[in-house]
This record gives C-alpha cells, sequence and structure tokens, in this order.
C-alpha cells in the first residue's frame, strides 16, 4: 500500500551536464558523454533504492530534455535550423527543432539506459516518454500542416520504442503530457485518441502524467494568473478515467487543485504528487503523510501511489534526494497512520 514513485526526472550532476537548468549543456561528447550517462543513471538508481521508492526510474540522466531527448532520434527533424516557438499556449518561448520530412525512428531511443537501469535494480523500472500532444506543442511543423495528423505520426513512434521498452523489461511506460493541462478541448477531441497509439498493444503498465511543469519561472507566473482554484483536471479527467491508460500522475502538494477532482478518476491508479518540486523547501514526512491522507478521501488506499508533482531535473541534486527520502518515509508513516 502507497508505494512511493517519483514523476520520472532527476538532476544531473555537475559532471554531467549543467545544475539547475532545463536545457542544460553536456560537459563531454562522444564516448566519454556515454560513459557519463551511465554512470549518473547507476547512481540514481542507487539513491531510489537508498531513498525507499518501490518504482524507479532512470531519471532521464541520458536526455537533455524530456521533449528533444526523444526528438533527437527522429528522422525527419531538423536540429541545425530552430526557430523560436510559444510554447503551452505562448506561456514561455523555447528555440525548437523542425520537422521537415517524413517522420521515422532512427533506431532505438532508450534502450541502453533501460536495460542498463534493468540489470542494476530488481525494483519497478519506470520510464517516461513526451506524449504526442506535448511532442506537437514542443516543435515546430514545416511538413504536416496538421496538428492531429503530426501527433499521430509521432505517436506510432512512441508505440515503437514503448513495444521495445517493454520487451526491455520494463514495467511503466509513462507519457508526460504537461500540454494536457493546456489545451483541455483537444485532449478530449483527440489527444487521448493519440496516447491509445502511442500504448498499442502494450501489457506493462501504462501511465499519463499530468501538471502544472516545473519549478521555473514562467510557470510559477501562469500558476499565478489561474486564481484561487485550478480547475483544469476537471474538464479532461471523465476522458481519462474512460481511457485505456491505467495510471494518472498529478500534481497535488502545495497545489491549487481541488483534491476532491480525484474523484474523477475512479477505476485508475492514482500517482499522487505529494513533494513539491517549484520549492526547494524539504518537506517532512509528516507532511507527505498528511497529504496522502487529504488524497485518500477521494483516491481508495490500493489506488493511491505518493508520488513527485513532477519531474525534478532543474532542482539542486542533494535537494532532490533528501525530497525523495522524505517522500518514502512520509509513506511509511501512512501506512502507519491509515493502513488499517
Ligand atoms: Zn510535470
Amino acid at each position: 500500500m502507497f508505494e512511493p514513485t517519483l514523476a520520472g526526472s532527476l538532476p544531473k550532476p555537475s559532471w554531467l551536464a549543467e545544475t539547475h537548468k532545463l536545457w542544460p549543456q553536456w560537459k563531454s561528447a562522444g564516448a566519454e558523454l556515454t560513459e557519463a550517462k551511465a554512470d549518473a543513471t547507476l547512481l540514481w538508481l542507487k539513491l531510489q533504492e537508498d531513498a525507499g521508492l518501490d518504482t524507479v526510474s532512470d531519471g532521464e540522466q541520458s536526455r537533455q530534455h524530456f521533449v528533444h531527448g526523444f526528438l533527437e532520434f527522429v528522422e525527419g527533424i531538423d536540429f541545425e535550423n530552430k526557430v523560436t516557438m510559444g510554447i503551452r499556449g505562448n506561456r514561455y518561448d523555447a528555440l525548437v527543432p523542425q520537422v521537415v520530412s517524413e517522420l521515422r525512428l532512427k533506431g532505438r531511443v532508450h534502450q541502453a539506459e533501460a536495460r542498463l537501469a534493468r540489470a542494476h535494480t530488481q525494483r519497478k523500472l519506470k520510464i517516461t516518454m513526451p506524449g504526442p500532444m506535448t511532442i506537437v506543442d514542443t516543435v515546430a511543423d514545416n511538413f504536416y500542416g496538421d496538428k492531429v495528423k503530426m501527433a499521430m505520426a509521432f505517436a506510432d513512434l512512441l508505440n515503437q520504442e514503448a513495444r521495445a521498452l517493454e520487451a526491455d523489461g520494463v514495467d511503466v511506460i509513462q507519457s508526460d503530457e504537461p500540454a494536457f493541462n493546456v489545451f483541455m478541448k483537444d485532449v478530449t477531441v483527440w489527444g487521448i485518441d493519440a496516447l491509445h497509439r502511442a500504448i498499442d498493444g502494450l501489457k506493462c503498465k501504462t501511465a499519463v502524467h499530468i501538471c502544472y511543469g516545473y519549478g521555473i519561472q514562467a510557470n510559477i507566473d501562469w500558476k499565478k494568473s489561474l486564481g484561487d482554484e485550478w480547475r483544469q483536471y476537471e474538464e479532461i479527467f471523465p476522458a481519462l478515467a474512460a481511457s485505456r491508460i491505467d495510471q494518472v500522475s498529478l500534481e497535488c502538494a502545495n497545489s491549487h487543485v481541488p483534491p476532491d477532482l480525484m474523484k474523477l478518476l475512479a477505476g485508475k491508479d492514482v500517482l499522487v504528487g505529494v513533494i513539491d518540486v517549484a520549492s526547494n523547501e524539504v518537506e517532512t514526512p509528516e507532511q507527505v503523510a498528511d497529504t496522502i491522507g487529504r488524497a485518500l478521501q477521494f483516491v481508495p488506499r490500493e489506488r493511491l501511489f505518493p508520488c513527485t508533482n513532477c519531474g525534478m531535473a532543474p532542482m539542486d541534486g542533494e535537494i532532490a534526494r533528501r525530497k525523495l527520502e522524505a517522500l518514502a518515509r512520509g509513506a511509511q508513516i501512512a501506512r502507519e497512520r491509515y493502513g488499517k
């Protein structure tokens, strides 16, 4: 009960990449970089196990950014001529590559880190990939001329990689869809169809992560504009409850999301964000247990998995490590408090 897990990304060590950045530059190249990525993956696996997480991830140590890390492996994308584009409903500008021809995978995307992690942990292993809607919101289209058509093309590539990850022994494949909280109408019209296409044929657990973003300034400003109650989830959860996705990862700690919206996910595992990634203040285990207690009013205990609100990539490494510890210890307290 209350098996702790995480949204996905973790900070990169200073010897691997620039720290405290969402789009960090690598510190080395070639074989040296490959080795550094593997070392960082193993380091975080150990730290996640020591913290006490039941489902661990590769910490996304092998990708520069959660969307572009996937796009780098796709043929038909021009990374040489990036353009500035407003993303997430023009919340902030990003320098994005362009789709210039038919999309095809160059080969495996996350094979190295998935197999490495699988060989070195007995815990359940999660690998995350960007969802189709979030991808099309983070790349410029110079070829398809139709957002949905392009999303479906990406979904096919995601599915190809997801099936291979499942064969590598991955237990949970998660699609990160922060764009679901921005284009709520599109979610019900085509977003979930695209997700279904991305997870088609999988037998492992499938998850979707929907949040209010990393703790970067643009997101903090955006959240201030959303008012006292954030009800975006209300528009998309009923459709997700009816979907074939097994798990929904959402934010809850220090959030203005009304917790009763979690009721709309009946029948799904709910990965409840009990760790705030936009604050450097480390939660106490008691605070984590309290947040679990609040969620428990709306989520059955066998469906509740304590998690982080979002990825931790831009955070300080030591703070992230201590937050993971608080997460697992808080889950332990919750088991004692609410277990009977
Ligand atoms: Zn997130």
